[in-house]
């Protein structure tokens, strides 16, 4: 997405959807609430608030169209949401969400197992939400991500070949999405790799269609990932607060990349996020009281910020 002004990297914060649909308990509107506010105070622009699937499937997101209209209240934040078909999509619109983003695996058999839809079923649904978009008034109308999940490798189907990701997200963008997006949902990724896919990527449908990551830290990568991105151009960075979500398989490894480190990392190397390190740190403590029995991960926050540091900007 186009950065907004004073910063460098836009951190997109994804903990209130992927963070809070990756664990059993329910956190209660009032305290999703209470967190976006934390972390709208902290500094942080862009937030996915929730995803417009079905309650009966994901109960823990049954309030998004609430938390949209909820998060919309804050001038300058952009509010985003996932959606899995154009029926997601509508009810997105309909609360307003600013971003809509639709997730492929670019793995099919990993498509059929998580969304029970093969890659042309998805095809039809981008057509249609693309339809439902262009309906709409020109500043009312979201943009639309195509998220390539899998896109580094996938659990079931292994290596996942480049040609399949940069075929994919040429589909995507001809079917109408605005831009795509890289997951490394099962964290395979690595720094070169990083490089190679994102390149192929640029190459085939330009720098400025795919311009954000969504890494995970399975492996330990998360961090190298996100400076191998750096150096190909990328300036959006997904990060949930204190890890959560993301589906950690290794035991003291977080699957999503932890916000406050990555927010560190980058303020310490001199690019402006617009956030306040201290002020993240302390929106973590909301999180922590509304999920006391949630393990909670980062190093920044348990070994606390270096004498003498400074952040960008
Ligand atoms: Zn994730």
């Amino acid at each position: 997405m186009l950065l907004m002004e004073g910063i460098d990297i836009l951190v997109s914060e994804v903990g209130p959807r992927d963070g809070l649909q990756s664990i059993s308990a329910i956190m209660p509107t009032a305290q999703k609430i209470r967190w976006i506010d934390a972390l709208v105070a902290a500094g942080v622009r862009e937030i996915e608030v929730g995803s417009f699937v079905p309650a009966k499937l994901l109960p823990q997101l049954a309030d998004t169209g609430e938390i949209v209209r909820h998060a919309r209240r804050h001038a300058g934040l952009h509010v985003a949401a996932l959606v899995p078909n154009a029926k997601g999509a509508q009810a997105a619109i309909d609360a307003g969400a600013q971003k809509i983003t639709l997730p492929l695996s670019a793995s099919e058999t990993h498509s059929l197992k998580n969304l029970r839809r093969t890659h042309a079923q998805v095809f039809d649904e981008v057509a249609e939400i693309a339809g439902l978009l262009s309906a709409l008034p020109h500043g009312q109308r979201p943009a639309f991500e195509g998220a390539i999940s899998t896109a580094f490798g996938c659990t079931i189907e292994g290596a996942v070949p480049e040609e399949t990701v940069v075929a994919l997200s040429e589909k995507l963008m001809a079917l109408g999405c605005d831009e795509i997006g890289l997951s490394d949902t099962t964290g395979y990724a690595n720094p070169a790799q990083v490089k190679r896919l994102v390149r192929a990527v640029h190459t085939a449908i330009g720098s400025d269609r795919m311009t954000g990551l969504h890494l995970h830290n399975t492996r330990g990568l998360g961090l190298a990932n996100v400076v191998a991105g750096l150096e190909v151009g990328i300036s959006t960075f997904d990060a949930s607060q204190g890890g959560l979500g993301g589906c950690p398989f290794a035991p003291g490894a977080s699957g999503n990349i932890v916000s406050e480190d990555l927010v560190f990392m980058l303020e310490a190397m001199g690019l402006r996020t617009g956030i306040d390190i201290e002020k993240l740190i302390d929106a973590r403590a909301t999180l922590a009281a509304a999920l006391p029995d949630e393990p909670l991960y980062g190093f920044t926050p348990d070994a606390g910020l270096p004498l003498g540091y400074s952040p960008a900007g």
